[in-house]
């Protein structure tokens, strides 16, 4: 078995015309114009491979998985199952039963609460959520939290939105059960240190759950480096579709875990006298049938992404991230919001006098797609007094070119609002 995380040429290179060879929807035109596309954070653009995976699915081998025992159905379980070995090398888990396919991260992180929280959490116990999460790690334990009586403590960030890692250490009590952090902002791009945070945690005898969805398109990810208790990503961030994400979990936590939905396919028995038991890992938590073309076609978006290399799609989005500073800087009135020395291919900014949601519009008539709100990421966004940014953010098919069209449409843009 070979792990696609370590799959990486040594020398990190990409072949980026080649690269947008494979994206049919770049040779598009918005407005009359080509697309330039750089919303990437809310979702990825697919390569045909994953394209072509529904294709085959859907035209050759279309049948449920696992308990069928015709042609289509050993064939549509043995490509889904591969995509279940395909993620632990893209992971580097221990073990195939450690990984549950969900439809994101989002319900993965509410599998986690709703199992996990709902069997270990209690009044008066603490989790730690940091400043800079997306709605979807914050939420599920606000939830929760209102029904079981336990805490929320904030580990703050500091000017740049990078974490405060001794604040972080002092929140810890003899209370505290469990940190829910990223792996890296969507809404700042911050790249924070989540193994060191896992050594801290694990120390105070608290687990982690780390939120992958922003990482796992732009480094390669070593679960049992970082020592992860939980991760969790969404296909359609990493080059995949949409309606599937992936939730890790260490073994020993999974098999002490009750399940959370019900319903077939994670049973081993039912009786309405002897009650049901429950079917081994990781099928305990997939109840009902799951979105099997998807996660076929997420196994061949990560083969994809192996086959470039995510070194090289870091060093390269590095690159962008670094010519895009550049050229905004010099926007009269522009301010970038998350300035950490370590970040991944997100540009955030505001800028005087023009409201964020004009300039996304306009900036899309000028064939450039960004997002601008809240990015999910309303406590974040009011901590630094503003309610909505611009936000660019880079995948491994973006252009320096583009880029120098991003910045000249912005400024245009810029000049027709103010
Ligand atoms: N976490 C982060 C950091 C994200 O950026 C997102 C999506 O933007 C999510 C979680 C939620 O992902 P999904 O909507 O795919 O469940």
């Amino acid at each position: 078995m070979t792990d696609l995380a370590t799959r990486a040429p040594a020398t990190p290179t990409l072949d980026v015309a080649a690269i947008r060879a494979d994206f049919p929807i770049l040779s598009r035109q918005v407005h009359g114009r080509p697309l330039v596309y750089l919303d990437n954070a809310a979702t990825s653009q697919t390569p045909r491979q994953v394209i072509a995976a529904f294709d085959a699915y859907y035209g050759g081998y279309n049948a449920n998985i696992h308990r069928g025992l015709h042609t289509l159905a050993d064939e549509a379980t043995a490509a889904f199952e591969g995509t279940r070995e395909t993620v632990r090398g893209f992971l580097n888990a221990a073990e195939t039963r450690e990984l549950i396919f969900t439809r994101g991260t989002t319900e993965a992180i509410n599998l986690v609460a709703n199992s996990w929280g709902r069997a270990n959490l209690k009044a008066g116990d603490e989790v730690l959520i940091s400043r800079l999460e997306h709605h979807s790690n914050i939420v599920p334990w606000q939830l929760l939290a209102a029904e079981l009586g336990f805490t929320i403590k904030v580990i703050p960030v500091d000017e740049r939105g990078v974490l405060d890692l001794d604040a972080y250490r002092a929140l810890f009590t003899e209370r505290t059960r469990l940190v829910a952090v990223n792996h890296v902002s969507n809404a700042f791009g911050t790249i924070n240190p989540v193994k060191a945070m896992a050594t801290i945690a694990h120390a105070h005898g608290a687990l982690i759950l780390v939120d992958g969805a922003q990482a796992t398109p732009h480094q390669a990810v070593d679960v049992r480096d970082i020592d992860a208790d939980f991760y969790a990503f969404s296909g359609h961030k990493v080059y995949g579709p949409t309606g599937v994400g992936v939730l890790y979990g260490k073994a020993d936590l999974l098999e002490a875990m009750p399940p959370w939905q019900g319903g077939g396919e994670m049973i081993a028995t039912v009786s309405f006298e002897a009650g049901t038991t429950f079917a081994e890992l990781p099928h305990k938590f997939e109840a009902g049938t799951p979105a099997i073309a998807e996660v076929i076609a997420l196994g061949e978006a990560l083969k994809w992404v192996a086959g470039v290399g995510l070194d090289a799609i870091g060093a390269w989005e590095g690159r962008l991230l670094a010519h895009a500073t550049e050229r905004v800087s010099t926007i009269d009135g522009l301010r970038i919001l998350g300035t950490a020395p370590d970040k991944a291919g997100v540009l955030s900014f505001v800028v005087d006098g023009a409201h964020a949601q004009d300039i996304g519009l306009l900036i899309d008539q000028l064939g450039v797609a960004i997002r601008t709100g809240h990015h999910c990421a309303q406590p974040l966004l009011a901590h630094f007094g503003v309610d909505a940014t611009c936000r660019a953010s880079f995948a491994a098919y973006n252009t320096l070119e583009e880029i120098d069209v991003f910045a000249e449409a912005l400024e245009r843009v810029i000049g027709m609002v103010r």
